[in-house]
């Protein structure tokens, strides 16, 4: 696997990005890791980056986007905080990630048996958490409403979901450089789902 040139990376489109990462956890769950000599990768990136997508993703210990879409180094900015919840900093990163150094996706990806989704379902509030749990909240009364019955277990994965959305719209509608970026074709805000017991990742439609 080549460690991505400026070059390579102008002839991704958004969608070649998506399988690219598609094919990527298509082989991390087949075991079939590509052959990456990361030391030659350290050196060919040390003057510069080009990665091709942004990945805000969970801080969980399983969850590390680079293993799960088998990606190398210079390949993606990974931005990881509980919850992948999307705040001001993760905005002005992913901008930076698409608008200077010219990544073609984003992807907020949520996870399985995620503590943050569950902490905001038990309220949980403890020091700063709350600024985390308050995100995610946000979705809960809809989805009580809607889902009245719901076991505690279907209705983390209906927050889990419902929470990436939450993610992919707060990034299209509150940051205008990438609502705009999208508009024109040059990027796309995708979310996913990871699941921790197979380690497949499932694209989700938005
Ligand atoms: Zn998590």
């Amino acid at each position: 696997m080549r460690t991505l040139t400026k070059e390579m990376q102008n002839q991704i489109t958004p969608a070649s990005a998506v399988k690219l990462l598609k094919d990527g956890n298509q082989r991390f769950v087949n075991n079939l890791k590509m052959n990456r000599n990361l030391l030659q990768q350290v050196n060919e990136t040390s003057e510069s980056q080009h990665p091709f997508a942004v990945i805000v993703s969970c801080m969980d210990s399983r969850t590390s986007a680079e293993l799960i879409f088998d990606q190398g180094l210079g390949d993606v900015f990974s931005i990881r905080i509980a919850g992948n919840v999307v705040n001001e900093d993760i905005l002005g990163s992913a901008e930076f990630g698409c608008k200077v150094v010219g990544a073609k996706v984003i992807v907020v990806l949520g996870h399985t048996g995620c503590g943050a989704i569950k902490g905001a379902i038990a309220n949980v509030d403890l020091g700063h958490l709350h600024f985390i749990t308050h995100k995610v909240q946000r979705c809960i009364p809809a989805l009580k409403t809607k889902y009245p019955n719901a076991s505690e277990n279907d209705m983390c994965s209906h927050v889990t979901k419902e929470n990436i959305l939450l993610g992919v719209s707060d990034l299209k509608s509150r940051s205008s450089i990438l609502e705009d970026m999208e508009y024109k074709g040059e990027i796309k805000i995708v979310g996913a789902l990871y699941d921790i017991s197979t380690g497949v990742v499932e694209f989700l439609d938005s």
